[in-house]
Parts: structure tokens; C-alpha cells; sequence
């Protein structure tokens, strides 16, 4: 069963994260400072305590041992007392004052702690409720330890041979104060800290909410009048990088849409016009062939047919760039001479040759040129390129097609001596629907897709392509093939 994602705003979604986040460092701080802050103590405590009884034992013979044990003594807050074999205190490791009890006990008690040290081989411990034994040690069981009184003191004892066949004892005593009050303190602490952090997480959610969600409603709203075909919105920084790394994308796909939309109406401006004038024409022609039988003449019907052609001719334009972008149309590639399939377009234009002195001059540099190419599509590369140079030629009325060989390749130059295309219009004359001269002039009767099906046709066999133009000199549109060596 499909479960509904809950929808919950950024606002809240941040606000339980830092939530989430501070729940876990409060909670360890309560554990840390609060639950276990007594068994940390008497921990640290105790470690210190045994540590220092070590290291008085170590260095007992040292010259500066009393200096050793007043600095202990203060460092760790511990009660430090050297005995030798005859129970006689050699160092006292605090002054009169402050001697505590233990500092006091009659050496003549001391023997007990000797005995135990030297029966468990030369060191010991033990835990004391106040100062009264209570013989556990450091070995007590866990429970024993539990249920020991908060008030603690704790003895560490080492036996360090005197070189006389006797023992000093040293004794190391600390006492281990409850730290309930402390704890009591940290609580309050701990729970100003806490509401403190809540009420920050909040703050800092709807800031932080505030500062995101704003933007992202911006672009969202204007991302809205973008598609309702307003391309003037624009989407400005918003100083966050991913929002604007988004912005800019909206902002590029605004302007695509833009031109593509553009296009789009001038393209059907430019049919509108295109396929009124032929239809007008005809039916123009028609009428008077009609009314007047005197005027059904070859020159007349002959509009007629040279109208239909040029509809049919723009209408298969427009299926044919649509058939390419939507990719359902397949190269079927085979082995096509170019010289061959050159010479074979040529011929269409024999009319313009002869009835209006138009020049179109092929030199081939071999007389076979084979490519790996898709026949009609070659075909209709080539009659683009020179349907073009025909219509945009200059005066003398003349196109060159040159077929090159170098390499591995074959190239074709379609040059003409027309007004050129100017330089910062050549990115773009391979755009669909796009038009240098804007005003739409029937002598230049073109969709804006010929050069687009071309573009398209040959980028499908990985070909080589591009145009040199000079304005004022004329444009000279090439492509390169592939020698087919099989
Ligand atoms: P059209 O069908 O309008 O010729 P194309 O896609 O073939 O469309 O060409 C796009 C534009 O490129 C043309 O409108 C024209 O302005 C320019 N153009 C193409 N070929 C030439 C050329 N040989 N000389 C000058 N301009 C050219």
C-alpha cells in the first residue's frame, strides 16, 4: 500500500533537525554532567589518589621528596604520610593546619595498614566511610560499592624497602566529597540551556526558512508567468548558489523558449505569407484561364505549376524538420558517389541556366568521390546548399561547386558571389526558422529550414561542416564526408 509522504514545510523541517541535533548534545551533557558526574569524580579521584602514592613510593629516595610530596600534596588535594619501619612519620604531606584526621592517627595504629599492604605483596587500597574501616577494597564487588556511603575517603599504601631489611610505608589518603550540590547547579544550568536551545532552534528555523523559502516562492511565481508565455520575466540572484545555479538555468531556458518561440511565430508568419502568395497565384491564374479561355496559355498553367511546386516544396520543409528533430526518420547509409549524386541535382536548375543566364559551375578534383551516406538525405544537403547559393547568389548569377579530396575526406564548397551573411548572424543561420533578413521577401522564399534540415542531416552521419562568409563577396557553405574505402 502506498503511503503518503507527509508534506512539511522548510520551515519545520529545519526546526526538527536542529531540534534533533540539540536533543542529542543536551542529552549527553545531562548523562555526562549530571548521572555520571559522581562516578566520574570518584573515578578521577581515586586514579590521582593511586597515581600519586606510585610515584612517592618511586621516588622516596630522591633529594627533592619532600619538595614532591608538598606539590602533591596541594596539585591533587590529597593527604600524603611516609612512616618508617618503626612506624616514626618521615614526611607529613601537609602542614599543621590543615593535617586531616587522617594525617593524625597515632603511628602506633599504623601497624594495620602495613600488615595489610605486606600480606597482599607490597601495596594496597581501601575504601573508608568517614574514618572508620570498613574493609572493602579496591577489589570489593560492584554491589559493595554501590551501596557504599556517598561520603567517602580513600587510602593507597606502598611498602618501599628501607635497605635495612624493614619497609617504609607510604600513605596516600583522599577524601571524596559528594558533588551533589554541583550536580543540582548543573541541572539548572542544563535546563536554561536547554529552553535556551529550543527556543534558538526555532528562531534559527524560521530565519533560515525565511531567508530560502522567500526565494525559491520568487522563482516559483515567476517560474508560473514564464509559463504562461511571458518571456521578459527575469530570475535574479538570490545570493544561495544552488538557488542560483536554478535561477540561471530558468534564466537560460527563458531566453531558449524565448527564441524558440520567436521563431516560431515568424515561422508561421513566413508559411502564412509563403503558402498565400502561391494559393492567390493559382487561384488568380485560375479565374481568368476560367472567365477567359483565351488566357489558358503554357506560360500561364506553367504559374500554376511553379506555385503548387513551391508549396509542396515549403510543406516538405516542415515535415521533414519535423520528421529529423523527432528523430523517427532512419539513416540508411550506403555507398554514394557525390560527384555523381552533384551532377544529378544540377539539372533542375537547367530552367534558371537557360531562361534567366544562371551559371552553376562544378569542378570535381576526381572523378568518383564515394561516401558511407544516406542517398536522399545527401541529396538533399547538397540541393539546400545550392537552392540557397541559387537565391542569394549576386549579380552574375553564378554558383560554384567544387569537390575536393584531401586526407580521407571529401569536400564540397557551394560558393556564391551574393551579399554574405555578416559575421555575427553566421552562429545562428543553422538555427530552425532563422532568417538573417527579417523582412520577408518573396525573392529570398525560404522557410528558415534549409539550413536547419541540413544542420541536421549532417550532424546524423558525423560530418564536418561550416560556412566562410564576406559581406558584400559572398558565403561559401562546405561539408566534409568520409572517403568509403570498402
Ligand atoms: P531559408 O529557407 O530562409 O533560406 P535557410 O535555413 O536555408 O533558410 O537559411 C537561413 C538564413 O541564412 C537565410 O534566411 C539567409 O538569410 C541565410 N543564408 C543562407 N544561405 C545563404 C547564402 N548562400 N547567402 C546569404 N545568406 C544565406
Amino acid at each position: 500500500m502506498k503511503t503518503k509522504k507527509r508534506k512539511l514545510s522548510l520551515k519545520w523541517r529545519f526546526f526538527a533537525a536542529f531540534c534533533a541535533v540539540s536533543a542529542v548534545i543536551l542529552l549527553l551533557l545531562w548523562l555526562c554532567q549530571t548521572v555520571f558526574l559522581n562516578s566520574f569524580y570518584r573515578t578521577v579521584k581515586v586514579y590521582e589518589t593511586k597515581k600519586a602514592a606510585q610515584s612517592v613510593a618511586d621516588r622516596l629516595y630522591d633529594e627533592d621528596i619532600e619538595y614532591t610530596i608538598a606539590s602533591l600534596s596541594t596539585r591533587y588535594d590529597i593527604n600524603i604520610r611516609v612512616v618508617d619501619a618503626d612506624f616514626q612519620t618521615v614526611y607529613n604531606g601537609a602542614d599543621k593546619q590543615t593535617r586531616s584526621l587522617f594525617n593524625n592517627i597515632p603511628e602506633s595504629e599504623l601497624t594495620y595498614f602495613y600488615e595489610k599492604a605486606s600480606q597482599n605483596g607490597g601495596s594496597y587500597t581501601e575504601y573508608f566511610d568517614g574514618f572508620r574501616l570498613e574493609g572493602s577494597n579496591d577489589t570489593a564487588s560492584k554491589a559493595d560499592k554501590k551501596t557504599r556511603p556517598e561520603m567517602t575517603s580513600f587510602l593507597a599504601v606502598h611498602l618501599v624497602s628501607d635497605n635495612a631489611g624493614g619497609y617504609y610505608t607510604v600513605l596516600v589518603n583522599t577524601t571524596i566529597t559528594p558533588v551533589d550540590s554541583v550536580i543540582t547547579t548543573l541541572r539548572v544550568i542544563l535546563i536554561v540551556v536547554t529552553a535556551v536551545t529550543v527556543l534558538g532552534s526555532l528562531l534559527a528555523a524560521f530565519l533560515l526558512s525565511a531567508r530560502l523559502s522567500k526565494p525559491i516562492k520568487r522563482i516559483g511565481e515567476k517560474a508560473k508567468v514564464l509559463a504562461t508565455g511571458d518571456y521578459s520575466v527575469e530570475f535574479e540572484p538570490t545570493g544561495v548558489t544552488e538557488l542560483d545555479e536554478l535561477s540561471d538555468s530558468l534564466n537560460y531556458a527563458k531566453t531558449e523558449l524565448g527564441k524558440m518561440d520567436n521563431l516560431q511565430k515568424e515561422l508561421v508568419a513566413n508559411i502564412s505569407h509563403d503558402l498565400r502568395t502561391p494559393l492567390t497565384l493559382i487561384s488568380g491564374y485560375a479565374e481568368v484561364m476560367r472567365d477567359l479561355p483565351g488566357e489558358v496559355t503554357d506560360e500561364n498553367l506553367q504559374v500554376i505549376i511553379d506555385e503548387s511546386t513551391r508549396m509542396s516544396d515549403l510543406v516538405n520543409d516542415v515535415l521533414d524538420i519535423s520528421k529529423l528533430s523527432a528523430g523517427v526518420q532512419q539513416v540508411n547509409k550506403e555507398s554514394v558517389d557525390l560527384v555523381q549524386c552533384i551532377q544529378s541535382i544540377i539539372p533542375r536548375y537547367n530552367k534558371l541556366i537557360e531562361q534567366k543566364n544562371y551559371k552553376l559551375l562544378f569542378e570535381s578534383a576526381a572523378a568518383a568521390a564515394p561516401v558511407l551516406a544516406d542517398r536522399n538525405m545527401l541529396s538533399r544537403v547538397i540541393y539546400n546548399l545550392i537552392n540557397n547559393a541559387v537565391t542569394y547568389t549576386g549579380e552574375d548569377k553564378t554558383v560554384r561547386i567544387t569537390l575536393t579530396e584531401q586526407g580521407g575526406d571529401y569536400t564540397v564548397h557551394i560558393i556564391d558571389s551574393g551579399e554574405g551573411i555578416p559575421e555575427d548572424k553566421l552562429p545562428y543561420i543553422w538555427d530552425r526558422y532563422y532568417k538573417v533578413d527579417k523582412n520577408h521577401r518573396r525573392a529570398q522564399a525560404g522557410s528558415g529550414l534549409g539550413l536547419s534540415i541540413v544542420k541536421q542531416i549532417l550532424d546524423a552521419h558525423d560530418a564536418a561542416y561550416g560556412v566562410t562568409s564576406t559581406p558584400g563577396k559572398g558565403s561559401d557553405f562546405w561539408f566534409s564526408l568520409k572517403k568509403d574505402n570498402t
